[in-house]
């Protein structure tokens, strides 16, 4: 199944650091391509962001090469056959082919190899399986041309074993698909996944994040979404209930209103719908503590931001910030149905056109009507404060004056001062 093809408009791979690697590890006996997202990313048309690159030369040799040519290298998977090489600020990873010999969930033993096809075999998908070596000859030994022509992530191999050998695979399946793909998921893999569903309870909860937010971010996440939905994949994930439909209408309102996607917003969208599920997601997913924060932000009782009147818009707004304030409304909006109606964008785009002015009135002006320093100046302070709010917002002196007052007095009444 080899079929040439070179690889044209490539200039990351015809000059620049790229070229420097490869012309470095190139010759006496040994070879260099680079392999997997960079040549399928390059195919595709879209930016080739790491470049990683594969060679017959062992780790060693990789070193010294590097070494006697003044170029930094540094052992960040030498387990793996991996050394990073730097040039020009920008690191590349190369990694020593590699053949399985035995593999156990996640941790293959493996041996270093000669064989082109043997490192292309053991990759995951036929779209990740190509390469392409100096002169700028695609390599394919896996059918991933034929795969990206038609935008299908296929496993390579036999599925259900290859999920077997790592279950990790099942979770990049959707969201390479959902990056890279076109249309439905190929049915033999969706399927294997669907059958390998419960090997997902072994993996770390650090690669099961990665992946989710990825995919999270993903254009086709929607799809994805849906089909591990049907599947019971994002149940098993969430340990929870996972609402498609809410998460369709966040991606689209997010586009709506020109967003960037939001991987922790989207994760909200799809499975908090109480503070019990951010909860227990974060923790699932081992969220960092800010991640953790934000999605707990979003799911705090959101459906006070639905059926807002300018007023209580601009206090909901001041009380949490614009973040808090757009997340739990789009979550709210996106629970609605997200429909386009002129009621929720003119809520969703208040902080565009009103930021919430400071609490102009201060200690000093409570002191000077009477109320002593301590607690009681405190009480009094949120007591103007709301009542503020519930004057929207003036900033004129009279006006803070008769709130000061009226507050004061409405204190000392109720206190009995
Ligand atoms: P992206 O960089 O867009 O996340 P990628 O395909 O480059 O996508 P990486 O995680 O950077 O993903 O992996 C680089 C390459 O290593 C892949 O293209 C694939 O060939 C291989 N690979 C990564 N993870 C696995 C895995 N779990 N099983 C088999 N091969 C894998
Ligand atoms: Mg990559």
């Amino acid at each position: 199944m080899t079929e040439a093809r070179v690889l044209a408009d490539a200039p990351w791979l015809t000059s620049g650091p790229a070229t420097r690697v490869l012309a470095l590890l190139n010759g006496d006996g040994e070879e260099a391509r680079v392999v997997g997202g960079a040549v399928r990313n390059a195919l595709l048309k879209l930016p080739v962001v790491d470049v990683d690159i594969a060679t017959t030369a062992l780790p060693e040799e990789v070193t010294r090469r590097a070494q006697a040519a003044g170029i930094k290298s540094v052992p960040t998977g030498i387990e793996h056959g991996t050394v990073t090489l730097v040039v020009d600020k920008q690191p590349f990873e190369v990694t020593t082919l590699r053949e399985d010999t035995e593999t156990f969930g996640r941790k293959a033993k493996v041996a270093f190899g000669r064989d082109w096809v043997r490192d292309a075999e053991r990759r995951d998908f036929t779209i990740n399986g190509l390469s392409v070596d100096a002169e700028g000859v695609v390599h394919d030994y896996v059918g991933g041309l034929a795969d990206i022509e038609a935008r299908r992530v296929r496993f390579i191999g036999n599925a259900d074993e290859r999920i077997a050998e790592d279950y990790l695979r099942i979770l990049r399946f959707f969201r390479i698909h959902a990056t890279y793909g076109a249309g439905e998921p190929d049915r033999a893999g969706y399927l294997a996944c669907i059958a390998g569903r419960a090997g997902l309870a072994t993996l770390s909860a650090e690669r099961v994040r990665m992946e989710m937010l990825k995919l999270m971010a993903a254009d086709g996440a929607v799809a994805s979404a849906v089909a591990m939905a049907d599947g019971g994949l994002l149940g098993a994930i969430f340990g929870g209930v996972a609402y498609t439909g809410p998460f369709a209408a966040m991606i689209k309102l997010e586009r709506l209103l020109g967003l960037s996607p939001d991987p922790i917003r989207r994760l909200g969208a799809l499975g908090v719908a109480v503070t019990e599920d951010a909860r227990r997601i974060a923790q699932r997913l081992r969220l960092t503590n800010a991640e953790t924060k934000a999605l707990d932000s979003i799911g705090h009782r959101w459906w006070r931001l639905a059926d807002m009147d300018e007023a209580t818009a601009k206090r909901r707004l001041y009380r949490l910030g614009e973040e808090a304030y757009r997340n739990r409304l789009l979550l709210a909006w996106a629970r609605a149905g997200g429909a386009d109606t002129p009621d929720w964008r003119q809520s969703a785009t208040l902080p565009q056109r009103w930021s919430a002015p400071k609490f102009p009135l201060k200690a000093a002006d409570f002191i000077s009507r009477g109320i002593a320093e301590g607690p009681a100046l405190g009480h009094v302070l949120t007591l103007a404060e709301d009542a503020w709010l519930a004057a929207d917002f003036p900033l004129d002196e009279a006006a803070l004056n008769n709130v000061a007052d009226q507050t004061v007095s409405r204190f000392t009444r109720d206190h009995r001062l």
